[in-house]
């Protein structure tokens, strides 16, 4: 089912996901000219990625496995709308090589890197493998699955613990587990790869260091079809909990002012990107240590998350490069000395979930308003009547803010966290403005151990929720009476 007349634009872009990637997508297509193609599905028949989209198209299913997970039907879909490509975002099919390779074969431009890449840098072995050939620095331990216990417990004495183990098809944040000793690692060796198994459909473990207190700093990559590869600069994703991020900044607190060791992270990423020939816009992991000597951890073959910030430092529309890169245009950047970066911006993840605990709290969204201070961009899904289900991920925000320094950016997202009003539902709204008035964060000294150790969930002041109800009132009061 086709709703709406196709305008008469350059390419049509099929686009197969939802929530605010799936609007971040569409915008970008019709800045370019290009014919935005909406999905909507059973499981969820509206979404505000629908309002930028030119056309909307009907892929029947209840669950995720049916929908957004199903390789056949997409493509099948794909091509019943004449397609010119497919943009993935992040998640679902974005890594999938059986997606990229189908829509390949039925002469369809999957709006991603090669096939290869997305193989190679799918697996945590095979990725590490590479960057061991490639000359870039990688964490001690394996780089290839470790088959017996036995085994993982003679590289642990080797490299040393606290150590790791890690699924080799692991991600977002799952099948990791930390071992302190020869006993930890004989427990939880079976137990982590039965789950990740259960999870991935791939029970390998890699053994590798683990790092303490460690930097989790990365380079967005873009590249071409034609040879070029730039980097834009570094992020910073420290805060996490579960091993997932929540606050990202641009640029890096911990490299600070360090030149030097800036230009040598974002130079060994674009060495490992060229290493796989890639072309398209990707992420590359490093973890770093207390003594600034960092390492490999992965690459996402794919538009990230906190790809927002990038954009407000260095001014460059990843999405829009991406899409160019894809269909082999011109990105119309002359060389790496073209993208330059000036301030600071950070990225907090408004999640539906639980302030304190952090887990995922569904709900029905009840109230939605804003009101932000300059230099505030926010990508979401959100509506006055949004259900958020546990079917999809709990991120449904990205509240994005820019300061000519770091310390105006954190002011601005505290001015701006008080600016966002969402009812009906519980959100992580009060713990991060807990973080941006907390001590370390505010100085800028944090690793990932923050969550873990400072615990700023712990002061989570609950009854903000009715300081903003009471403010939602006298808002609304106020319109009510025209002011
Ligand atoms: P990013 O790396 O872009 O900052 P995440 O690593 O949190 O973000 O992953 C992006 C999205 O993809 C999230 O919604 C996450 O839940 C999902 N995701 C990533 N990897 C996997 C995976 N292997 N299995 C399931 N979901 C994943
Ligand atoms: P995922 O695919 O799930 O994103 P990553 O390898 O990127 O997996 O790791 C996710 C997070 O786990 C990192 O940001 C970091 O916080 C932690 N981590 C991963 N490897 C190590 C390590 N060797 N030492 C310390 N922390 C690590
Ligand atoms: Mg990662």
């Amino acid at each position: 089912m086709m709703i709406r007349q196709p305008k008469n634009m350059e390419r049509r872009v099929l686009i197969a996901n939802r929530g605010e990637i799936a609007s971040r997508v569409a915008k970008a297509c019709r800045e370019l000219g290009h014919t935005a193609i909406g999905i909507f599905t059973d499981n969820e028949p509206q979404g505000t990625h629908l309002q930028f989209c030119d056309e909307w198209v009907y892929l029947e299913g209840n669950t995720n496995a049916e929908t957004y997970l199903n390789v056949e039907k997409l493509v099948a879909l794909a091509k019943e709308i004449k397609a010119d490509g497919v943009h993935p975002g992040y998640g679902f099919l974005s890594e999938n090589r059986d997606f990229a390779n189908a829509l390949s074969e039925a002469g369809i431009t999957f709006i991603g890197p090669h096939v290869e890449a997305i193989r190679v840098m799918g697996d945590k072995a095979t990725s590490k493998k590479l960057a061991n050939e490639a000359g870039v620095p990688t964490v001690p331990g394996t780089d290839h699955a470790v088959p017996t216990v036995d085994e993982a417990v003679q590289i642990a004495d080797k490299i040393g613990y606290p150590v790791l183990l890690k699924a080799v098809a692991g991600g977002g944040g799952r099948g990791m587990r930390a071992c302190n000793n020869e006993a930890e690692v004989r427990e939880q060796f079976d137990a982590v790869g039965r789950e990740a198994a259960a999870a991935f459909n791939n029970g390998d473990l890699l053994v590798e260091k683990l790092i303490v207190n460690p930097r989790h700093i990365e380079v967005q990559i873009l590249a071409d079809k034609k040879g070029n590869t730039f980097h834009f600069f570094e992020r910073e994703c420290s805060v996490q909990r579960r091993h997932q991020k929540i606050i990202e900044e641009a640029p890096s607190p911990f490299i600070g002012s360090d030149e030097e060791l800036r230009q040598r992270v974002c130079e060994t990423a674009v060495k490992l990107a060229k290493a796989v020939e890639y072309d398209s816009a990707g992420t590359v992991e490093f973890i770093m240590g207390e003594d600034k000597q960092f390492y490999f951890l992965e690459m996402n073959t794919r538009i990230q998350v906190e790809h927002p910030i990038t954009e407000e430092i260095t001014g460059m529309d990843l999405i829009v490069c991406m899409i160019q890169a894809a269909f082999g245009d011109e990105l119309g950047i002359p060389s790496q000395e073209f993208i330059r970066r000036s301030g600071h911006a950070i990225e907090c993840r408004i999640c539906a979930e639980d302030p304190i605990t952090m887990l995922p709290a569904p709900g029905l969204v009840t109230g939605f308003e804003t009101n932000f201070p300059q230099g505030t961009r926010f990508d979401h899904c959100l509506y006055k009547g949004l259900e958020v289900t546990p079917d999809f991920d709990p991120m449904v925000g990205k509240l994005v803010c820019k300061g000519i320094v770091r310390d105006v950016a954190v002011r601005k997202m505290n001015a701006a966290l008080d600016g966002l009003f969402i009812e009906g539902l519980k959100t992580n709204l009060p713990l991060l403005k807990e973080i941006m008035t907390e001590k370390n964060f505010v100085d800028g000294h944090y690793s990932t151990a923050y969550i873990g150790e400072v615990a700023p969930q712990n002061n989570v002041k609950t009854d903000l929720d009715h300081i903003k109800l009471y403010t939602i009132i006298a808002g609304s009061e106020a319109r009510r009476m025209g002011i």
